[in-house]
């Protein structure tokens, strides 16, 4: 169900929400493709019968496979154009640096490679650049918003701004509890960022359209200080990575049961630690052949 934002823009909730701009009467330029062919057979069979009109091109936010899952499909059907920022470009055309960075930077093991984490390649005709452009004959503003991932990109046109995962829904949180992040010095950048859009209304990657993203701005926020102030907790004694996060873990309730679960947010604690590092609050030494952290 095609929901309207304003005359040339809406999306398609679910999931993932995918961004629908609207090029022209007959040509869209979807924002994302979503996780797989169900869900894109939905967005195109909206596009095709609500707004009478093909794809012409995907713009990916980041290299996700809920974000991109569905790009090879859409391609397929429609011969559609797909746009993603550098680095993401990379694991959209390579799926499998998506589960080989959680795994430490090897060959992901097999609980690793399902469609969450694992999803099928997708061709890629160039790279975007933060920035306006014209595309496809419509304006669109594309701003850097790295941390959740290397190189994410939100997408500003005709007032509606598509925030891609710079935050995440109430629900998320109040479920996992600690949101998956790449880098925390860049994410805390890109919130700030996030505040100074202008927009009429705004499409988070996941959840439904608000007027701002202020309010999940703040969630976000105080979920990365309450997981600060527990590593900083937990490091008034030498502790490994492992420790820290099940520590974290524990004390946060964070739902980790599986390989899944546990190498998606290893990673996030490591993001923690590389910017407490770089701010100078902690220590990680090389002592008996393991690595440990500690408060400065
Ligand atoms: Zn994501």
């Amino acid at each position: 169900m095609f929901i309207p934002l304003s005359d040339r823009v809406g999306y398609v909730p679910g999931g993932t929400n995918i961004g629908v701009i609207r090029n022209d009467d007959s040509h869209v330029t979807l924002i994302d493709s979503g996780l797989n062919d169900t869900i894109a057979r939905k967005v195109l069979r909206s596009v095709r019968d609500e707004l009478g009109s093909e794809v012409v091109a995907i713009l990916n936010t980041h290299g996700h496979a809920d974000h991109f899952g569905a790009n090879a499909f859409v391609v397929k059907r429609t011969g559609c154009e797909v746009w993603a920022p550098a680095i993401e470009a990379t694991t959209i055309q390579h799926p499998v640096m998506q589960p080989a960075m959680l795994f430490g930077g090897a060959d992901p093991m097999d609980a690793l490679r399902n469609r969450f984490l694992l999803a099928e390649a997708s061709p890629l005709d160039g790279e975007l650049i933060a920035g306006k452009q014209r595309f496809m004959g419509t304006d669109i503003e594309l701003v850097a918003l790295p941390g959740h991932s290397p190189n994410q990109m939100g997408m500003l046109v005709d007032g509606v701004f598509f925030g891609a995962d710079v935050v995440f829904p109430r629900a998320a949180i109040e479920k996992y509890r600690l949101p998956y992040l790449f880098g925390l010095t860049d994410h805390l950048a890109s919130l700030d960022v996030a505040l100074t859009i202008i927009a009429s209304a705004v499409v988070p990657g996941h959840g439904p359209h608000a007027e701002s993203l202020d309010e999940l701005v703040e969630l976000n926020r105080e979920t990365i200080e309450r997981t600060l102030d527990c590593i900083r907790d937990v490091l008034r004694t030498r502790a490994t990575s492992d420790d820290i996060c099940a520590r974290v873990f524990t004390v946060l309730d964070v739902p980790v049961s599986d390989a899944q679960g546990y190498f998606l947010l290893k990673p996030t604690i490591n993001a923690y630690l590389a910017h407490l590092d770089r701010i100078g609050d902690v220590l990680c030494e090389i002592v008996d052949k393991r690595a440990l952290w500690s408060r400065r």
